[in-house]
């Protein structure tokens, strides 16, 4: 176990995702700083951990994590401490009996409709069946202003109410802005620059990055149940920000998930990395990892996603209410000068992998310009 009975350290980091890890590499290695990363959890990486499970298959257990980014500084940085394997990701939702591309493309709508456009006439149809929605507030708006009811109903409609237990025009635009909608029949699910994994897993990477003599880790560890018995001089947070401040505004919304893990018998299960389920089952989308990771093994493992209000928060709730409510806090966290709050529970942005990188790189450069290496894009 990690000796925190020394002289003290001059960082204290809460969460060992990817926000504490990046704070803790940076601290250490650049700036020479005893760092203290706790963890409550059993292990490091956050919602990123992987590992192998009983057959041997690497696994997500919060989830599949497929790493993209557009940012060069971002996917320099962590090259740094992995090698990567390309991977394009693919979605199929099942629709009206038949598995189709989502992010909705010319294939999507040629198939469910039996129809024979080509990417130009689809770009008419698509305004032929477009609802005016003037500027696009909410997430149906988003939807029904780009491809009309009927395919927000199929794709969009269905899946938000169960990932969210909302509608999409009670959530912001941003939340179904992050599916692209396409004339061509480009079928990834994203067209970053960087699509990548991580070659030995996450958990590796984020192993070289604390492998460090200034770093010491604990895990298994409330920060509140050390904060008084050692010394530190500033802290970086990165849990939920309203436990931090004890629901003083009430309780942030933020959405959990059940994970259903399977093993199977055989080689491959489905088609493609995920299959979403909008219209039917509790869950969302069923994710094989062998697709994800490369692996080869006679059997494989997959996820189920059941979405739910209760357990460990994952998802920011995207809404005029809560960016109001998370505006309080925010404002508490500017009378604390001796913590920073980081990533995407503690600034309740629901971000992706590559944003919390940048969004760390950014904090580590302002926390210490002098000597701070060239600053993130
Ligand atoms: P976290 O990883 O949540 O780390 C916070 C850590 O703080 C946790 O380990 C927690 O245990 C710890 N902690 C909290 N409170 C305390 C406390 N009191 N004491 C001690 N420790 C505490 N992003 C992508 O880019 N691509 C994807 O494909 C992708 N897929 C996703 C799929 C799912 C199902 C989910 C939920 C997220 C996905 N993400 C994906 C987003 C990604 O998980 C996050 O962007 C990233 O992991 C956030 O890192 P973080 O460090 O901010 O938070
Ligand atoms: N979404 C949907 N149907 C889909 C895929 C996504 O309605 O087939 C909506 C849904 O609201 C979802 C959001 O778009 O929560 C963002 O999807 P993404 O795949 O980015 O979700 P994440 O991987 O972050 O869970």
């Amino acid at each position: 176990m990690t000796d925190v009975t020394g002289p003290g350290f001059d960082d204290l980091i809460v969460g060992a995702g990817f926000a504490g890890a990046v704070l803790a590499e940076r601290l250490a290695r650049d700036a020479g700083r005893r760092v203290l990363l706790v963890d409550r959890r059993p292990h490091i990486g956050g919602n990123a951990y992987d590992t192998y499970d009983d057959a041997g298959i690497l696994i997500h257990p919060y989830g599949p994590h497929i790493f993209h980014t557009n940012s060069r500084s971002v996917f320099e940085y962590l090259s740094q401490f992995t090698a990567w394997r390309p991977y394009q990701h693919r979605v199929l939702a099942s629709v009206d009996g038949q598995l189709l591309p989502i992010p909705i493309n010319l294939d999507t709508v040629n198939r469910l409709y039996g129809l024979n456009l080509c990417a130009s006439e689809l770009d008419a149809y698509f305004a032929s069946v477009a609802e005016p929605v003037g500027t696009a507030r909410t997430s149906e708006d988003v939807v029904v202003g780009r491809v009309g009811r009927d395919l927000y109903r199929k794709f969009f409609q269905g899946y938000t109410r169960k990932q969210w237990d909302l509608d999409p025009s009670e959530l912001d635009a941003s939340v179904t802005a992050r599916v692209p909608v396409r004339t061509n029949r480009d079928d990834r699910y994203f067209t970053d620059t960087h699509q990548v994994m991580p070659l030995h897993g996450y958990t590796r990477m984020f192993q070289r990055m604390l492998d460090h003599p200034n770093i010491s880790v604990l895990l298994n560890t409330d920060y509140r149940d050390i904060q008084e018995l050692v010394p530190w001089q500033h802290m970086i947070y990165t849990g939920p920000v309203d436990a931090f401040f004890d629901h003083c505004y009430g309780r942030l919304p933020y959405r959990s998930l059940h994970f259903e893990h399977q093993t199977h018998a055989t080689e491959q299960f489905q088609a493609v990395g995920t299959v979403n389920h909008p219209n039917e089952y509790a869950f969302t989308r069923v994710s094989e990892f062998k697709h994800l990771t490369g692996q080869r093994h006679p059997q494989t493992s997959v996820v189920y996603e059941y979405p739910r209000a209760d357990g460990d928060p994952y998802y920011p709730v995207p809404t005029p209410e809560n960016a109001e409510q998370y505006r309080c806090y925010e404002a508490l966290t500017r009378t604390r000068p001796d913590v920073t709050f980081v990533g995407r529970l503690a600034t309740y942005r629901y971000y992706n992998m590559d944003q919390v990188v940048a969004q760390a790189l950014a904090t580590y450069h302002r926390l210490h310009p002098v000597g701070a290496g060239a600053a993130p894009e």
